[in-house]
């Protein structure tokens, strides 16, 4: 059945998952900061709200797709008082019966924050982080990682199903992002050693795409060097392609590494892979790649000295 849905946050990954609700015979209504990021799904048929607020009016599911923890809670409780740019956050505004379903990629505690805001408004949320990037996005495959009340995961379900095709219940709130920032911490790694292997490779003389299809048959196999290769010239249709343009940018990885370390810090945990990886991405955004695609770590490894 069609649902009424506001989705806020159309950017790399909340445009092609919009555009699969809008195809799935929902109707939208969406808003972005960026008026250039909603020019595809006002062309497919989506309602361009003025503002957040506006969005929510009607809505019987508020979705959100939004960079970090900080645009995530200020959209749904507003900048801090005394702040400069005060501004009331939507929970206020959206209808008492709807469902909010949060596939930003935040710290836990900041999802259990305004879970628990919304819960005192009788709203109910659900963190629903997603994997499998922006070819899954578009392909409507992405693996949503849910955290809240398995009722409420049922009534997001039909619409979680349009625009992805395995959903797992993680937990209670917030522990959809602690499993998502685990599997990133890990694609982080496994991004920055697959660079690291192609790109001692290569200085050794090898082809990468030999190498390429070497690894993809023995132990070193994962997603990073099968889907989503980092070498130029190695795969079609992947940001490495297109000069790491699109994609998952290399400061949305420094930022989901951060907050592994803060899960790590608030259990005293030991991740010393993950905190390694954090600086490599740091370093790769300090020398002026923030924007480009994560991939493009293969950089602090190429040798230029040849
Ligand atoms: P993006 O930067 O491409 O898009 C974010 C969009 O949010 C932009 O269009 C921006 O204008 C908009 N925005 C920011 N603040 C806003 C506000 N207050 N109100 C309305 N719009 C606002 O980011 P993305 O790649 O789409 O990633 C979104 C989230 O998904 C992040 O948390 C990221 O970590 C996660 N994620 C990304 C990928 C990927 O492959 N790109 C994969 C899995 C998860």
């Amino acid at each position: 059945s069609s649902s009424k849905i506001a989705f806020i946050g159309l950017g790399n990954m909340g445009a092609p998952m919009a555009l699969n609700l809008l195809r799935a015979g929902h109707q939208l209504s969406v808003y972005d900061l960026s008026a250039s990021a909603l020019q595809v799904v006002r062309e497919a048929g989506a309602s361009i709200a003025d503002s957040a607020a506006a969005a929510v009016q009607v809505a019987d599911i508020v979705i959100s797709m939004l960079p970090a923890s900080r645009h995530v809670e200020q959209l749904y409780l507003g900048s801090a008082v005394g702040s400069s740019t005060e501004v009331p956050g939507i929970l206020g505004q959206i209808a008492a019966h709807a469902l909010i379903i949060d596939c930003s990629t935040i710290a836990a505690l900041t999802s259990q924050k305004i879970a628990l805001a919304a819960q005192a408004r009788g709203l109910a949320m659900l963190d629903a982080p997603v994997s499998g990037g922006t070819l899954g996005a578009a392909a409507g495959t992405l693996t949503f990682i849910v955290g809240g009340s398995a009722r409420d995961l049922e009534r997001a379900r039909p619409v979680l199903a349009a625009m992805g095709k395995n959903i797992f219940h993680a937990g209670g709130n917030g522990a959809g992002q602690t499993a998502k920032i685990c599997n990133n911490m890990l694609l982080g790694i496994l991004m920055a050693g697959t660079a690291e292997a192609l790109a001692l490779g290569v200085a050794n003389g090898l082809d990468p795409k030999v190498l390429s299809d070497i690894m993809s048959k023995s132990s070193g196999r994962n997603w990073a060097l099968e889907q989503y290769n980092p070498y130029p010239g190695v795969m079609e249709n992947v940001p490495a392609a297109r000069g790491y343009s699109g994609g998952f940018g290399v400061d949305l990885m420094y930022k989901d590494l951060g907050l592994a370390t803060e899960a790590a810090l608030s259990a005293q945990a030991t991740i010393p892979l993950g905190e390694l990886a954090r600086n490599l991405y740091a370093m790769h955004s300090k020398n002026g790649a923030g924007a480009e695609d994560f991939s493009s770590i293969l950089k602090l490894f190429q040798n230029t000295s040849k």
